[in-house]
């Protein structure tokens, strides 16, 4: 729960999940009415209230063992004190100096409730925020991956676009980095420190079909109902029971019935893409919503439940919201740096990380 060690009487921690101040005083053998007058002595004294995960907390007592001050780490660069004289709280907020050089700034986001909300609550701006999630998307699910105490660490020159994200989870070992570069076009990509990019590539297809039975089409006769209705998807024909495989890596958002399109598999690729597989006769072992997938993973089995005339496919491919003809819209290229400017970008990519 609790760790420190003591240098004199000063005492070091950092802050454990479930950790209070009040456990911090009472193994110091400090009262609760200290405590009490201490929170109440000053407004910004309450934010001890609520410490967060991974900040340093120092408390210093004199040699009777009596309270001295404490320091308490609120930010990357800023640290609240407060120091007890003849009876009096005084409360005083210190900026450190910056531990990089000038023309960049490092933001930590320590994460309590969501990834906006906290990193609102640290200082970033609302474009930023969506940069940081769209560059992170196709390596991080937002809404399910993250975990209190997990931390971002944003490194930027003064632009809205960061030069570095850092997500350090709480599980031991988990973190992603990436890189901000500017190609030649001036376009700005994020990518590992290795130079590749982020997002996935796309299949052609998402099974060993016979043929194309249904193209994209925004108008269609329908054989069951027997009315025109667009098809904005492609249905493939192939033997029940055939693999289907995701297109590219992605979240499971679903996986059920869903009306006329049967069972059913929704896949997030991303930010900007969502891919959908209907008809499926079963899904693939081990699949649930949140799960993961890679790119040619098995996710099912051709089938012919909902609104289907026999065995085959449905597939959609959904670009911001938008149904895309999957056989003519082009998902991005799977691009790394070239070579000529890998030199560039990993010297970069090495001061950022030297500077942490
Ligand atoms: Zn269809």
């Amino acid at each position: 729960m609790v760790s420190a060690y003591a240098d004199h009487s000063t005492y070091y921690f950092t802050i454990k999940r479930g950790d209070s101040l009040s456990q911090y005083f009472s193994k110091l053998g400090l009262s609760n009415q200290l405590l009490a007058n201490l929170l109440s002595a000053n407004k910004s004294n309450q934010r001890l209230n609520q410490l967060a995960i991974g900040h340093k907390l120092t408390i210093r007592l004199h040699n009777n063992r009596r309270f001295k001050s404490l320091t308490y780490q609120l930010n990357s660069r800023t640290n609240l004190n407060i120091a007890l004289n003849d009876n009096r709280f005084s409360t005083l907020f210190n900026r450190q100096p910056k531990r990089i050089p000038s023309d960049s700034s490092t933001t930590w986001v320590n994460i309590n409730h969501s990834f906006g909300v906290d990193a609102q609550k640290a200082g970033v701006g609302f474009n930023t925020i969506n940069l940081i999630v769209k560059a992170l998307s196709w390596q991080l699910n937002f809404n399910t991956d993250l975990k209190k105490g997990d931390q971002f660490i944003i490194i930027s020159n003064g632009s809205e676009k960061p030069t570095a994200i850092i997500y350090q989870s709480i599980i031991k070992n988990k973190s992603i980095k990436v890189f901000a570069y500017q190609n030649k076009h001036g376009n700005t990509h994020y990518y590992n420190r290795l130079g590749h990019s982020l997002s996935s590539s796309f299949l052609e297809a998402p099974l060993k079909y016979k043929h194309i039975s249904s193209k994209f089409q925004l108008r269609r006769y329908h054989p069951i109902l027997e009315t025109w209705h667009p098809h904005r998807a492609v249905d493939y024909a192939a033997n029940y029971g055939t693999p289907v495989y995701s297109t590219a890596n992605g979240v499971i958002t679903k996986k059920g019935r869903k009306g006329a399109l049967g069972k059913v598999v929704i896949i997030q690729h991303g930010f900007d893409y969502t891919t959908v597989y209907a008809h499926l006769s079963r899904y693939a072992n081990n699949l649930y919503k949140g799960k993961k997938v890679k790119k040619a993973q098995i996710i099912g089995y051709v089938g012919s439940t909902g609104r289907s005339t026999g065995p085959h496919l449905h597939y959609e491919l959904h670009y911001k919201g938008k149904r895309k003809n999957p056989l003519t819209h082009k998902p991005p290229a799977q691009k790394s740096i070239d070579s000529a400017n890998l030199q560039d970008f990993k010297a970069k990519v090495d001061k950022i990380l030297s500077s942490l």
